[in-house]
């Protein structure tokens, strides 16, 4: 049964494919799949929203330097990055930091712009380690986020207690701010995302020398590992690394 569909979806979808970049078809269909509260599909090369809106992907576009989408992303450059869902087999490429290359405007549509009191009203408190170190965090309840991260604190909850001192307490998840080295809307500015205890994390431009960034990282895999499994991604698999970070990014992983 199963085969046979296949076949037969491949025998129609194929040749529709062919005009434009296979990556860049595959990447945007992950990222329709994966926010099914919000879209419905692709029209070409525009984005339709469940509410109607249309939002261009800049699928075909050629690729630019990563400096350059890191600023000014589109909706296709945002998928161009694969994020290795997993154990770490090193520290990161040079510039490889998937999920840190963002369409604002995607993210303020979908989670609402703090700078203008649009994503408050859609956030409940969440208990961080209840049974640990209890600690009332706002998070959105769009794409179901607030459930997930309880979902991942009740398994965090049953981790050995060497790995709590990692957890706890949380540098916090909701704050209006931008990244740093972009000017950008971070993932925290829409309660999407969650930051660990910053006694035992490392971040990029702590360590920043001259020409590469030297990695380094302390928090143990069994910790990310419970996050990946409910589809928030890690700051640690970025060559800007942040390893206190988590943020849902559902399009990246799972
Ligand atoms: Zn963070």
């Amino acid at each position: 049964m199963a085969v046979s569909r296949r076949t037969v979806l491949g025998a129609v979808l194929a040749p529709a494919i062919l005009p434009r970049p296979a990556a860049a078809e595959v990447g945007l269909a992950r990222l329709v799949a994966a926010y099914p509260d919000h879209l419905v599909g692709l029209d070409r090369d525009v984005l339709v929203w469940t509410d109607g809106t249309r939002m261009e992907t800049g699928a075909g576009r050629p690729e630019r330097p990563f400096e350059v989408m890191l600023r000014d992303a589109t909706l296709a450059d945002q998928m161009r990055q694969t994020y290795p869902a997993g154990p770490p087999v090193g520290p990161p490429g040079r510039n490889h930091s998937p999920g840190r290359i963002r369409s604002t405007a995607f993210f303020v549509k979908m989670y609402g712009d703090c700078r203008m009191g649009g994503a408050g009203r859609r956030q409940r408190t969440v208990t961080w380690m209840p049974q640990t170190r209890p600690q009332p965090l706002p998070v959105t309840m769009e794409n179901d986020v607030a459930t997930r991260l309880e979902r991942v604190i009740a398994e965090l909850e049953r981790l050995p207690d060497r790995l709590k001192a990692y957890l706890v307490p949380s540098a916090g998840t909701f704050n209006c701010r931008t990244v740093a080295d972009t000017g950008l809307l971070s993932m925290h500015a829409y309660a999407a995302a969650i930051d660990l205890n910053v006694a035992h994390s490392d971040y990029w431009s702590w360590a920043r020398a001259r020409g590469d960034i030297p990695y380094r990282n302390r928090i143990p895999f069994a910790i990310v590992e419970v996050f990946e499994a409910q589809r928030f991604i890690w700051g640690g698999k970025w060559y800007h690394y942040d390893t206190m970070h988590f943020e849902y990014r559902p399009e990246l992983i799972g």
